[in-house]
């Protein structure tokens, strides 16, 4: 995995432009991916806007290099990055969360990671944050609060939930949102789909528990970290067909990362 990790790195890290045309997808009303490999850098993990009262939330806000067209997509939707409050992380990666430093002081918005991947967070930690697969640095940043299991915030009249699922990192996080109709959809991080490796601390053995967990909450669709810029049905299909494949302990050497291998 290590080996494979640093030829993507070594192929990946060199050439990479922001993306010319960023967009953004409405998945639902106040729901919004605003960052993405097509969105906003081919190196973005896919991001959520949240809008609803006085809360402007991003979950993931991407890379750094990412960032400026993610501050020209949010201006689309009419929100600016000084306006954001809240900044969630299902994981310290650098894909995921190394944009957070500047928008924390662009806007003063509170940072919310789980305990487990603070402290990789907190320090930059080059392997913990996965920065060395873009052989970038990551932009060490303070977090606020700890993000904890079950824990819910209010944005408007969608409510978020935390739900602590470990495995791809021990502070990996999916967050649960369900709208005012009661739908709910799941923004996965890279629960599903991020692999695993001793270098980011990967819970090998906790990562089916997780999966457990989210198929329990039966979830009309999903987002995952990387791959489709879209909401994904059958949410129990997926995860036990992932399960299944994990269970028959036949791991594939020849991993391609998720957007290349799940065709969903
Ligand atoms: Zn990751």
């Amino acid at each position: 995995m290590t080996h494979v990790h640093k030829h993507l790195g070594a192929c990946y890290a060199k050439n990479a432009q922001p993306v010319a045309e960023p967009k953004t997808v409405e998945i639902s009303e106040g729901i919004h991916l605003v960052a993405g490999a097509g969105l906003t850098h081919p190196y973005d993990a896919n991001g959520l806007l949240v809008i609803g009262g006085k809360q402007r939330v991003l979950i993931d806000p991407g890379s750094v290099e990412g960032l400026p067209n993610l501050e020209k997509n949010l201006n689309s939707l009419g929100v600016k990055l000084s306006e954001i409050t809240m900044i969630i992380a299902t994981h310290g990666h650098w894909d995921h969360l190394s944009s957070a430093k500047k928008i924390k002081e662009l806007s003063g918005a509170r940072l919310y990671v789980h305990k487990h991947d603070q402290k990789a967070v907190e320090k930059g930690d080059r392997d913990l944050t996965a920065s060395f697969l873009y052989d970038r640095e990551f932009d060490a940043v303070h977090v606020d609060h700890g993000l904890k299991d079950g824990q819910k915030f209010k944005v408007g009249e969608i409510e978020l939930r935390a739900i602590h699922t470990p495995g791809h990192t021990p502070g990996s996080v999916t967050i649960e949102i369900v709208e005012p109709n009661g739908k709910k959809m799941l923004f996965t991080g890279d629960t599903v789909a991020g692999g695993l490796s001793k270098k980011i601390n990967s819970q090998p053995d906790a990562w089916p528990k997780s999966l457990k967990r989210l198929i329990a909450t039966e979830a009309d669709t999903f987002v995952m970290g990387h791959g489709p810029e879209r909401a994904i049905k059958d949410v129990k299909g997926h995860l036990e067909e992932a399960l299944d494949q994990y269970e028959s302990t036949y791991w594939n050497p020849w991993f391609k990362g998720p957007a290349r291998a799940y065709k969903y």
